[in-house]
């Protein structure tokens, strides 16, 4: 059984005081939840006030990136070292909005995904196909070259500490959302593909979670698919009401 996963990626939304009021709003409603994970990843500059903001809390905290070296001559880069000292649990890699703006390749993934890792943190590593690559037939093509290249060396005792975000890039924020039946398919297709590259067992224990225009409205028939573990949040994830009601899908 899959723990399912429900995260929330606030992007550059919310000041540090909009952060903690709003991290403090949600702990309230999910005391007691065992049953799933819930992850929520404020902007970097409210990481540890929220993280303040929740001790004792069953929401893990999460950052939008971190840096594939613990120090050096990288300004403006984030240490996994200080995310971990804070109490960072994980942190989201090859968002497709890092992708497009800051030219984020599979290989820095990779080398990121490495050095989390090694710092005892979690990883939740995206995916997905552009609208023109799933229109040109390319879909399966780009999925794999990206799995294959963000999980280069990762070993397979590392599997346990990743999670895999299948974001269709058309549908992120876009008020577009692949079908639950779409979104499987390719869930199913990363499974096989993680299945080839370590195990059967290893591939049936990751979870994979689905993002792009996730909304109370979708979350239990996509939910209700059989590879399909959680979801990985954007606009929904930034009102108590919606996280709520995605949470307790
Ligand atoms: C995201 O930011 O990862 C995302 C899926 O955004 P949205 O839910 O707004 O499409």
């Amino acid at each position: 059984m899959r723990k399912p996963i429900i995260a929330g990626n606030w992007k550059m939304y919310k000041s540090v005081k909009e952060s903690v009021k709003f991290a403090k709003q949600l702990n309230e409603k999910f005391k007691g939840i065992q049953d799933r994970e819930i992850v929520i990843a404020p902007t970097f500059i409210a990481t540890a006030s929220v993280i303040d903001a929740l001790s004792f809390s069953n929401i893990q905290v999460a950052t939008q990136d971190a840096h594939w070296e613990n120090e050096g001559a990288f300004t403006s880069q984030i240490s996994p070292v200080s995310l971990q000292e804070l109490g960072v649990k994980f942190v989201i890699l090859g968002h497709s909005e890092k992708r497009q703006y800051d030219n984020e390749t599979d290989a820095r993934v990779n080398r990121k995904l490495k050095n989390v890792l090694r710092n005892g943190l979690k990883a939740i590593v995206c995916v997905g196909e552009t609208l023109q690559e799933r229109e040109s037939g390319k879909m399966e093509k780009v999925i794999s070259a990206q799995v294959n290249g963000c999980f280069e060396g990762i070993g397979l005792s590392d599997l346990i500490n990743i999670v895999i975000a299948y974001e269709p890039v058309w549908a992120i924020g876009t008020g577009k959302n692949a079908t639950p039946e779409q979104a499987n398919e390719v869930h199913a297709f990363i499974r096989a593909l993680i299945a080839k590259k370590y195990n059967k067992e290893a591939a049936e224990a990751l979870r994979i979670q689905y993002g792009g225009s996730v909304k109370p409205e979708n979350i239990k028939q996509l939910m209700a698919q059989p590879d399909i573990d959680g979801a990985l949040v954007g606009g929904a994830s930034l009102k108590v009401d919606s996280f709520e009601a995605l949470v307790k899908f």
